[in-house]
């Protein structure tokens, strides 16, 4: 079996929509930044934007940056930079490019968005250790540098259970961020407003979640390659209406693609569920590789990790707390697997990879033994791919290619 096909991929109308929303959103930030108003707050991908949003902050997401760098393979010779420094090439990437992009003085927002020249500088910047300690050592060098107050979240790792006492544990932490905030800023922390924010965020998350779940209809309208980038605004603009109203787009050109049977590769033979990061830099590369194959990749526990299903706003911090701490990310292996034999079930899974991103052990959940525990489980077989989010270097796209290939062989077999 060979992957050397002509693959066209599928254009997803409401793209266009998310990529406007996010232009905006950079162009937005960039103007703040030159004003110096509204203030800006840097916050982690899954960390407490809605406190931050509600108290007057524009929010960035040094995280989507990194990604952005990824994407647009600028990562890969920016991370030496920051080695140079001390942070080891075997710690997070995104930290490593991110902050060699900045020592270097550039950014793909340059390259993209007309008009920007550089990346918003921040007033306070506001992490939660639920992903990783990488982040704190990451904003804690920008806090240096720029001279600005960093606080943050600290989250126990590996949770089974949520109980009440961890989520009471975070809601307190959570309520002294936002008293620290209201000194900083000098403005108070309005609750209704807070209310609105959650409530909002809550209802993105829902929609994203729809979104997202198309992919069980057989064949899926939409791959996980598509996700990757069409999750833009469920990251950075939880809280807000303008993402609400792409994911109300976006879920009914889905709908409409499900009831004309439209898939998103052509002749969707292999249903595949994608465990880890995506490599940014060959996001396509890998789309048209599986899709050659007739490999669908259409769903992955990496995009669902913006779905924050706890969220209410009659119970801000309690459910705030809850919502980031019941992430993947966050949880003990026995919860993780019980989470993924639910995705190869709901998604009618053939096949899963594993990508061991080098940098990222925190998304990488291959190495002690899952894939071979959840085969015995489900009887579901998986390939481990070993690369990285951001370092190509990292990358064998030969080696990816003969074992992707292999794999997909395996699974023709065993559909006989
Ligand atoms: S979770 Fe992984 S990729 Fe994300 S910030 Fe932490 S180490 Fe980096």
């Amino acid at each position: 079996m060979t992957s050397d096909k002509k693959i066209t991929r599928k254009k997803i109308k409401s793209a266009v929509a998310a990529s406007k929303f996010m232009a905006d959103y950079y162009h937005e930030l960039n103007a703040a930044s030159e004003r110096g108003t509204p203030q800006i707050a840097w916050c982690t991908s899954v960390g407490p934007a809605e406190i931050l949003r509600a108290m007057g902050y524009l929010v960035y997401f040094p995280e989507t940056h990194s990604a952005m760098l990824g994407a647009t393979r600028m990562a890969t010779e920016l991370i030496p930079e920051a080695n140079a420094l001390g942070y080891s090439p075997d710690i997070c990437s995104y930290l490593t490019a991110d902050i060699g992009a900045f020592l270097k003085g550039v950014t793909p927002l340059a390259k993209i968005y007309e008009g920007i020249n550089g990346i918003p500088k921040p007033d306070v910047l506001v992490f939660n250790t639920n992903q990783c300690r990488d982040v704190q050592d990451w904003f804690s060098w920008y806090g240096e540098k720029f001279n600005v107050p960093v606080l943050g979240v600290y989250t126990h790792r590996n949770v089974g259970d949520v109980s009440n006492a961890l989520v009471s544990s975070i809601a307190e932490q959570m309520k002294a961020l936002a008293g620290s905030l209201e000194e900083i800023s000098g403005r108070r922390l309005d609750l209704d407003r807070l209310k609105e924010v959650v409530k909002l965020s809550r209802e993105c998350s829902d929609l994203w979640k729809q979104v997202l779940q198309t992919a069980a209809s057989r064949p899926s309208p939409i791959t996980f390659f598509d996700a990757t980038t069409l999750m833009g605004p469920a990251v950075v603009g939880r809280g807000t209406p303008k993402a609400v109203a792409i994911y109300k787009g976006l879920l009914s050109e889905l709908e409409e693609r499900i009831r004309n049977a439209e898939s998103s590769i052509d002749d969707e033979r292999f249903r595949i569920y994608w465990e880890g990061m995506p490599v940014w830099g060959r996001l396509r590369a890998h789309f048209e590789l599986f899709a050659a194959l007739n490999a669908n990749v259409l769903a992955s526990t990496y995009c669902n990790s913006w779905i924050f299903s706890r969220l209410n706003p009659e119970d801000l911090f309690n459910s705030m707390a809850e919502a980031y701490t019941e992430l993947f990310i966050v949880r003990s292996d026995e919860a993780k697997e019980k989470y993924i034999k639910d995705m190869l079930d709901f998604y009618d899974i053939d096949g899963i990879i594993y990508h061991d991103a080098k940098t990222c052990p925190n998304n990488s959940n291959c190495r002690y033994g899952m894939p071979q525990r959840l085969e015995k489980q489900t009887g579901i077989p998986s390939l481990t791919i070993h690369g990285d989010l951001n370092d190509l270097r990292l990358v064998s796209d030969e080696q990816t290619k003969t074992n992707v290939e292999a794999f997909i062989e395996q699974l023709e077999e065993a559909k006989g």
